[in-house]
């Protein structure tokens, strides 16, 4: 095995991770996962606490999660009524091209998105990049992936990015190339989600630098959420600027209009 990979933005190589080569934090993670799969078959669902053998969750739970089913717009993964391309997208385009959202971001998969990313249960991350990964076309894969970065001090306060634990499973799931450090957040931007919608994309804005040359690669930003899709659009922009030919966006879930 290779040596460890620094996570830290500053000391991090650029060199694409395949799927064996993980950094620590992720190898860490990894090992959490294989402690619980040990754990199986008694395992309580994390949303209705009956035992079961099938996962984090259990069969009847996972039926009544939130599954982006419906039509949907291709751009932003927005429900739109016979898929086609939703108004906001027609309007201003976003700079990637199309969306694979796995889940609608409504009750209770909030709860488990929140669980992951505050409450630090890892190992949900592994259940929703297995998801993800499931969702994503295999003819039609990208050069690279690369995680939504989180500005450092946020990553010193949570400890790990999400983004980051999701994209080294969906990149091990297809064997794709992961840059972990490519794109930094260079603003510590208030969170989008206290921001009213229309300030969100000014919020953002020039808040990510992306720090290699991308010319001609096809490129997925992966993420947990797509709310305004805000966040995901000035990370494209930080990409297309690197000459990426073409932007998708890969999240778990996507918030639904109200
Ligand atoms: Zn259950
Ligand atoms: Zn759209």
């Amino acid at each position: 095995m290779p040596g460890p990979e620094k996570l830290n933005a500053q000391t991090a190589t650029h060199h694409p991770v395949k799927g064996h080569r993980l950094s620590n934090m992720c190898r860490t993670f990894l090992n959490i996962r294989k402690g619980i799969e040990q754990l199986l078959p008694a395992q309580p669902c994390v949303l209705c606490g009956s035992m079961n053998d099938e996962g984090l969750w259990c069969g009847p739970c996972d039926k009544a999660l939130p599954y982006l089913y419906n039509l949907h717009c291709p751009v932003c993964a927005m429900p739109t009524p016979a898929g086609e391309i939703c108004g906001q997208c027609l309007k201003h385009p976003p700079l990637f091209t199309n969306t694979v959202a796995v889940f609608g971001y409504a009750f209770p998969l909030d709860k488990l998105i929140h669980a992951m990313k505050y409450g630090g249960q890892l190992a949900l991350a592994h259940a929703f990049a297995i998801k993800l990964a499931l969702e994503i076309d295999k003819d039609a894969l990208p050069d690279y992936l690369i995680p939504m970065p989180l500005h450092p001090v946020k990553l010193r306060e949570r400890g790990f990015n999400q983004s980051l634990l999701l994209a080294a499973d969906v990149a091990r799931f297809h064997q794709l190339d992961l840059l972990p450090d490519a794109c930094r957040r260079v603003r510590d931007t208030p969170p989008q989600s206290i921001q009213p919608w229309k300030d969100r994309k000014q919020n953002v804005r020039n808040a990510f630098c992306c720090d290699i040359d991308l010319s001609g690669k096809r490129v997925a930003l992966v993420d947990d959420v797509l709310t305004s899709g805000a966040s995901m659009d000035a990370l494209a922009e930080a990409v297309r600027n690197k000459g990426a030919s073409e932007i998708s966006a890969w999240v778990v879930a996507r918030t639904l209009p109200h």
